[in-house]
């Protein structure tokens, strides 16, 4: 059986966004991989985080990762930080990768720019993508299902891991990324043009899944559409109206142009208020699944299983590598 990896950092309460373009596109693969999903909390470290708020959204991304549709069974869901290869490996991987592969990303660009302006920015948020390249590379992972906005970081992931493969020894699996077909990139509520996120400063510009589903009804009625009133799909010309068609056809697998034709002559108010009544139940659903999980004991148990399970593999990846580099001692 192959494997698929795929994280989420626990750096604010999970979006739409996340849930259409990663969530979604999980639980459709559990069954047909040997799947490791991890809640990558030393990323969010990249960027201030407030100690006590980030190991509740630990939990809550945990609970998360369950509603989504995830079969504890048959998974391996655990923290990053529990597991000490995940470290131990990207600065591995850092000695293989150069400054200026790494200051490319375009992540870094935009999230130094919003950090700069503050405090000086982290050395954590330019080696990053090094961590992230580890955490995909310690479980020989085949596939890794993400959104549009980290193509560029496993490209780096697939470089690192080929210039390892030839320089020491030829031990890693070289990943395939998989992007979701429709709602790779969920675009911002209140300005189409920027990528959903749920670490931005303004709530109104994001839907988060534990948002009151009256507040989040009330986010969509309100999301910034374009000139005219035609209820198309237009990317380039029409992005607001186009965001929300994504999210409507992602969240009811009925297609964009069935959804173009239903509203045909219709004008945005009627298709917001249809959306709006969409997430209003899809998010009401969702939580209910979350309150069991993160009421039950059942989640630590999951948690520390999946702790055991990642750290047996991931410990022997890294035993590899530090062979190849030739670190430590004969075993
Ligand atoms: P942050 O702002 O803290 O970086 P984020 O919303 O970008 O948060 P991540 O934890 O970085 O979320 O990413 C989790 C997963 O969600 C990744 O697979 C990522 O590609 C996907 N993702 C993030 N934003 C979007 C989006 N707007 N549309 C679709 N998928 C997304
Ligand atoms: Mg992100």
């Amino acid at each position: 059986m192959k494997t698929l990896f795929s994280g989420v950092q626990p750096s604010g309460i999970p979006t739409i966004g996340n849930y259409i373009g990663a969530y979604k596109q999980f639980t459709e693969l559990q069954d047909q991989y040997d799947s490791y999903f991890c809640i990558v909390d030393q990323h969010a470290v990249t960027v201030p985080q407030d100690r006590l708020k980030l190991r509740e959204n630990i939990r809550k991304l945990a609970a998360i990762y369950l509603a989504s549709g995830l079969n504890p069974e048959k998974i391996t869901l655990f923290i990053q930080s529990e597991v000490a290869a995940h470290a131990k490996a990207a600065w591995m991987l850092q000695c293989v990768g150069y400054v200026g592969e790494f200051e490319r990303m375009t992540q870094y660009k935009d999230k130094s720019r919003k950090q700069s302006t503050k405090d000086g920015i982290s050395l954590g948020l330019l080696t990053y993508p090094a961590l992230m390249a580890s955490d995909i590379l310690i479980y020989g992972s085949d596939i890794v299902p993400v959104g549009d906005d980290q193509g560029q970081h496993l490209e780096l992931t697939r470089n690192l891991a080929e210039r390892f493969n030839n320089k020491y020894n030829d031990i890693f699996t070289v990943p395939e990324v998989k992007h979701p077909e429709v709602g790779g990139r969920i675009m911002s509520l209140n300005d189409p043009t920027k990528k959903m996120s749920k670490s931005d400063d303004n709530q109104k510009s994001f839907i988060s899944l534990l948002d009151e589903p009256r507040l989040a009804a009330k986010k969509i009625r309100s999301a910034v559409t374009d000139s005219d009133s035609e209820v198309k799909y237009d990317k380039e010309n029409k992005p607001g109206i186009s965001n929300l068609l994504t999210i409507y056809s992602s969240l009811t697998d009925e297609s964009i142009p069935s959804l173009e034709k239903k509203y045909d002559g219709e004008n945005y108010g009627t298709f917001k208020g249809d959306l709006a009544g969409v997430v209003e139940t899809f998010l009401t659903e969702f939580q209910e699944k979350v309150n069991y999980y993160l009421e039950s004991d059942e989640l630590d148990e999951i948690l520390d299983r999946g702790r055991d399970n990642a750290s047996r593999k991931a410990d022997k990846m890294v035993a590899k590598m530090e062979r190849a580099m030739g670190l430590g001692r004969k075993r």
